[in-house]
């Protein structure tokens, strides 16, 4: 044809066609699961813009997904009324512009050799759609988009390029033709097909159809003035909608698939209906596993808002705040206007008291978990906790709701096991504060020299080594009226026979002191003597109100300029190397920089010049 031109799939893409040719995944129906779920997703849209622009769908139409076989052609065409997609939208979603995911599906599938369960969450990552190449060696899609008077024809063999020609079809929407491989004919096979639809897409809330053969009279041939039938076969209302007391487990877990790709199922699921002057369903999901791409900040958020079963948006910010944004689920209005805006969205008070209550309804069933099943919880914290940590942070009033979910390791428990119940339950009496230490790893808060002190009082300290940590405890003063503080700040409170022999010693070694801060006026802000130490020679201590060395750490790495604050150097009086310093021997100053470099390191530090310190060290062993 004249019309048609050639476009090379986007290298990513390409690589990822490959997988899915020479595929050995014995699951290759998920296809079909992809493709009625993005059907689902056009339908959804069509009546969404339809709601703004009644021309966009008349009143009589129905909107469904219809598959139909061809066997002697040996094709399955699955066929929508959707949105549709214009020239320019095919190129964009199905060719040469790679979605974010591609790359991690690809990484996902070669860390899985026998491709296990992998690439059934194909879905998850966002390039569904490719699947199709599993089981056809040829695929075409005829689409309009709604709005639109022309269509367009798509067609590849997934080997690297893709042609797209001018088409006819009658009305909007897509239809996608494939043409299986020799070896997966079994795709042909109506009963084959309803049981993939009943496994995977019963959920669909849209009517699914199957157009079953024209009826055959006796000797074989299609009876005269007789057509094929439509034969609807699923369910099609919301899953939401129904009665709880008429939803089975299996029907609650295999719709939470159908959201989250999870091949698990969920922790928990908490379906509810309000009535009253505000009504709405919602419908949450708690996942065990972590999604791959928690930590992606434009990641889709997973709450669906529908009004009256229609789809609004899955984009919505306010249905779920960021630290909760793990959660899958529904949540469908009575209330709210058809025609809703993302502004008034953002504004609206019932949405955010739907947020309110659904927030409140997820926090107190995890509360819940940690109190009835704690191992069940451990297993989420190890999941999610990082993320819930930034709960603290970010959503003030529930602070107390969310504090008594946090899990941390201590110089008691090596995981995060510890909460801060826990900890003030094991205060002696007369310890007035929550002790924390953070970190750049667990290894480093652990060996720390500044636990020495409170290792041999028998004092438990916090060990914080998740890079979040640093807000958490700035958003965290106190805790059931227990200030926190960190072992590597200000001063440490005496006792007064303790303050009396300090004292003495400060005078004893004032000249070491003097000499150390002289070499070292560069890098430190003073140097004293310490009452933290019982077995290294030196510590470095942060001002009270300095950042500190592990938050400047992370500033730096995250590209933000830190407030360089010099750091305080504690030595400690009762160590032999301190004991032999000598403020008038030559090499006084080697030792000085040895002390602070030694000091630098206990606490998981770079070394600014760390040839010199080799060199320093090496030249005070052969003295
Ligand atoms: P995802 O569904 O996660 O976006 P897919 O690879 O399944 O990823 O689909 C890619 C895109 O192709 C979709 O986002 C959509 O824009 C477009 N698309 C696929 N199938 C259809 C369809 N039946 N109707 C309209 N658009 C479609
Ligand atoms: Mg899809």
């Amino acid at each position: 044809m004249s019309n048609t031109q050639t476009h090379v799939f986007q290298t990513e893409i390409s690589q990822l066609l490959d997988l899915m040719i020479n595929s050995l995944y014995s699951q290759k129906e998920i296809f079909l699961r992809e493709l009625i779920s993005n059907s689902s997703d056009a339908i959804d849209k069509r009546r969404f813009e339809a709601l703004t622009d009644a021309s966009l769908l008349s009143d009589d139409e129905e909107l469904a997904v219809t598959i139909s076989t061809d066997k002697d052609a040996k094709t399955i065409t699955i066929s929508d009324n959707g949105i549709g997609m214009s020239h320019d939208e095919i190129i964009e979603n199905i060719g040469t512009i790679a979605r974010s995911g591609t790359k991690k599906f690809m990484q996902a599938l070669k860390n899985d050799e026998q491709q296990g369960d992998d690439v059934s969450l194909i879905g998850q990552f966002g390039v569904g759609f490719y699947s199709v190449f599993m089981v056809a060696e040829k695929v075409s899609l005829v689409t309009r988009r709604a709005g639109s008077d022309t269509a367009h024809q798509w067609e590849s063999d997934g080997k690297g390029e893709f042609t797209l020609s001018e088409a006819t079809r009658d009305d909007a929407g897509t239809s996608i033709t494939l043409h299986l491989r020799e070896e997966e004919h079994e795709y042909l096979e109506d009963f084959r097909l309803k049981h993939i639809i009943n496994k995977y897409s019963e959920h669909i809330s849209l009517p699914i159809k199957m157009l079953g053969a024209t009826p055959l009279d006796d000797e074989g041939n299609p009876k005269e003035g007789e057509e094929a039938e439509l034969e609807t076969i699923n369910q099609g209302t919301a899953l939401w909608a129904r009665p709880k007391s008429e939803i089975s487990d299996e029907e609650y877990q295999s719709f939470y698939q159908s959201l989250s790709y999870d091949i698990e199922p969920p922790l928990s699921t908490l379906h509810h209906k309000v009535e009253g002057n505000m009504e709405y369903t919602s419908l949450l999901y708690i996942p065990k596993k972590a999604p791959f791409d928690l930590w992606n900040r434009d990641n889709k958020k997973g709450i669906k808002l529908y009004v009256r079963r229609i789809f609004i948006t899955d984009d919505a910010d306010n249905l779920m705040p960021n630290y909760l944004r793990f959660i899958k689920g529904v949540i469908d209005s009575a209330d709210l206007p058809l025609n809703v805006s993302r502004e008034i969205l953002q504004s609206d008070r019932d949405i955010k008291k739907i947020k309110g209550r659904a927030v409140k309804r997820v926090l107190d069933e995890l509360k819940r978990i940690a109190k009835d099943e704690p191992e069940t919880y451990q297993e989420f914290w190890k999941e999610f906790g990082q993320v819930i940590k930034e709960g603290v942070i970010e959503d003030m009033p529930n602070k107390d709701n969310i504090t008594p979910l946090l899990r941390f390791a201590s110089t008691e428990s090596d995981e995060q096991t510890v909460s801060l119940d826990d900890y003030v339950s094991r205060m002696p009496e007369d310890q007035d504060a929550i002790y924390y230490i953070t970190g750049e790893s667990h290894k480093a808060a652990k060996g720390s020299p500044h636990l020495e002190l409170f290792a041999k009082k028998g004092i438990e300290v916090l060990l914080l080594s998740d890079p979040v940590d640093e807000w958490l405890v700035n958003s965290l003063p106190e805790f059931n009226e227990k200030p926190l503080k960190s072992v590597t700040k200000g001063d440490l409170e005496l006792s007064d026979d303790e303050k009396k022999e300090q004292e003495e010693r400060k005078e004893a070694l004032s000249g070491i002191t003097a000499k150390l801060k002289e070499v070292l006026s560069e890098t430190v802000k003073e140097v004293r003597l310490t009452n933290r130490l019982t077995e290294s020679p030196a510590c470095l201590v942060a001002d009270e109100s300095d950042p500190g060395a592990n938050l400047e750490r992370i500033m730096k790495a995250m590209g933000q300029d830190a407030p360089s604050s010099q750091p305080i150097l504690e030595i400690n009086p009762d160590h032999a190397l301190i004991k032999q310093l000598d403020e008038n021997s030559d090499n006084f100053s080697d030792w000085a920089q040895v002390l602070f470099d030694q000091a630098a390191l206990s606490e998981g530090a770079q070394l600014k010049d760390p040839a010199n310190y080799v060199k320093l060290v090496n030249r005070l062993l052969v003295a």
